[in-house]
């Protein structure tokens, strides 16, 4: 198995070069150049596998050159009840409405980023010592990407996270659970500034040749191979727990920002796994609501994003969107890249010739969640269900509910556990409540923090490095 690039401009690249890779040379996308495809005996073998086996199953079909019984060990590691809270890893309950979530977000920072960032961390290690290489992180985060990180990476062999993010912008359980890492290969560092100002520090390094190559720097962003492979394996997970046979067929509801989570969907789906449909979920940053009702891709300015209560959401720009793309395009590179030449240039881009294909060929649909809805969801939920829902999640729901066809079986992905969204459940609530919290994250608190304020300056941060990596 070799991956391409959405471009069609690079070389073709094994796995493990790809898993340590952001964009291509080209500026594209790396994707496998075709899609394993399973048929129904597999299907049916694959229902009884525990997570763990039917993870081994799905990615070693993408990866070809980690030896199978290192593989299997990498994912043994990863993916275990003591981690995930449940020897499921991602279980599905029904709500009293008949909508169905699956529970991506018992992970150790509560949100589903952990479901691939805890496989990268063991595989990103692994791959390093293989090949006597190190890996420095740098990134920016306004709260869950940054800690997901983190924990993915706390006391690997062979890589350093520098995690910058703004002094004194996020929530006290956000910073907790950062900030309490006592990890020496971790390294929190508070901006005097902006979430932006962490961006832009992190560019100056990356744009630094010189530094990032003495350094070793690189990052894990969404766009990472290593995550969205991680990612095919509970919309199978998923599919099974739904169905009690394959004949039955799933739609997923995803609340979506870089398109991420939902790319390793419609991955799933072409891999041959029976999904009726794949809803997106936007909130009031409806950039990929627009493009799947209308056919217009038309990305915003930062200042054009809305600050919002699902903020993970809040993007202008969904950087994985790209993957679809290049497979509606029927994978031709050169027209990929004339679409992001258009994107680049401001003006977007407008393939509503294409809709037919989006929705009954590709089963994409989508819907949009704005503040009320989701405060209305959450109530509507804990009213009928007895449990806090995060605010992520009440936006699939609300989606769900808008476009769930009689008979069709939906299953919203559950992005993150409400625990982490206090606030908004008490304005939902319209009082302070307890949302209950995993035990491990009991006084998370009130313990010791390790942080380093530096100035809104790049050569602060770089100077810390050096000192940090001797
Ligand atoms: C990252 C995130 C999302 C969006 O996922 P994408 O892969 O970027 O589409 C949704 N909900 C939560 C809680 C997240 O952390």
């Amino acid at each position: 198995m070799k991956y391409i690039s959405t471009r069609g401009q690079t070389a073709a690249k094994p796995f493990s070069e790809v898993l340590l890779m952001g964009l291509a040379p080209d500026g594209g996308l790396m994707l496998p150049e075709s899609y394993p495809q399973i048929d129904e005996v597999t299907l049916h073998r694959w229902r009884s596998l525990s997570y763990p086996d039917l993870a081994f199953e799905i990615m070693s079909r993408f990866i070809d050159d980690i030896p199978a019984d290192d593989l299997k060990d990498i994912i043994r590691r990863t993916y275990t009840a003591e981690t995930f809270g449940s020897a499921d890893i991602t279980p599905v309950r029904t709500l009293g409405d008949g909508i169905k979530i699956q529970a991506l977000s018992n992970g150790p920072t509560l949100a589903f980023k952990d479901m691939a960032m805890q496989f990268l961390g063991n595989a990103f290690e692994y791959v390093l010592k293989r090949e006597n290489r190190e890996l420095n992180i740098v990134g920016a985060t306004s709260g869950d990407t940054g800690s997901a990180a983190e924990y993915a990476l706390r006391g690997k062999r062979g890589i350093h996270v520098f995690m910058l993010s703004p002094e004194g912008k996020m929530s006290p359980f956000q910073r907790a659970q950062m900030y309490s890492l006592q990890d020496e290969n971790i390294h929190n560092i508070a901006v005097e500034g902006m979430f932006d100002d962490c961006q832009d520090i992190v560019k100056a390094l990356q744009n630094d040749a010189a530094f990032k190559a003495q350094y070793h720097i690189g990052t894990v962003n969404s766009i990472n191979w290593g995550r969205i492979v991680a990612q095919v394996v509970y919309y199978f997970a998923g599919y099974f727990r739904a169905t009690a046979t394959n004949e039955q067929k799933v739609s997923f509801c995803v609340p979506s920002g870089n398109f991420g989570n939902v790319c390793a969907g419609h991955i799933a789906r072409m891999m041959g796994l029976p999904i009726h449909r794949l809803i997106v979920a936007t909130n009031e940053n409806d950039v990929l609501d627009e493009f799947f009702k209308t056919g217009r891709y038309r990305p915003r300015s930062a200042a054009d994003t809305f600050v919002t209560s699902s903020p993970s959401m809040d993007i202008s720009k969904a950087s994985n969107f790209e993957r679809f793309v290049f497979d509606l395009m029927q994978r031709d590179g050169g027209k990929v890249q004339a679409l992001w030449a258009q994107v680049e240039g401001g003006q977007g881009f407008d393939l509503a010739g294409e809709l037919p294909r989006i929705h009954e060929g590709f089963g994409f649909v989508s819907g949009k969640s704005s503040h009320a809805d989701r405060l209305n969801t959450i109530r509507r939920v804990f009213a009928e269900d007895g449990e806090w829902i995060d605010p992520h999640t009440a936006d699939a729901v609300k989606v769900a509910h808008e476009v769930r066809e009689a008979g069709e079986t939906v299953v919203c992905l559950e992005t993150a556990l409400a625990a982490k969204f206090a606030d908004t459940i008490a304005e939902a609530a319209g009082e302070a409540v307890e949302v209950p919290r995993p035990a491990a994250l009991a006084g998370l608190e009130d313990l010791p923090q390790r942080v380093t304020v530096l100035p809104n300056d790049a050569e602060a941060v770089k100077q810390l490095i050096r000192e940090a990596l001797g």
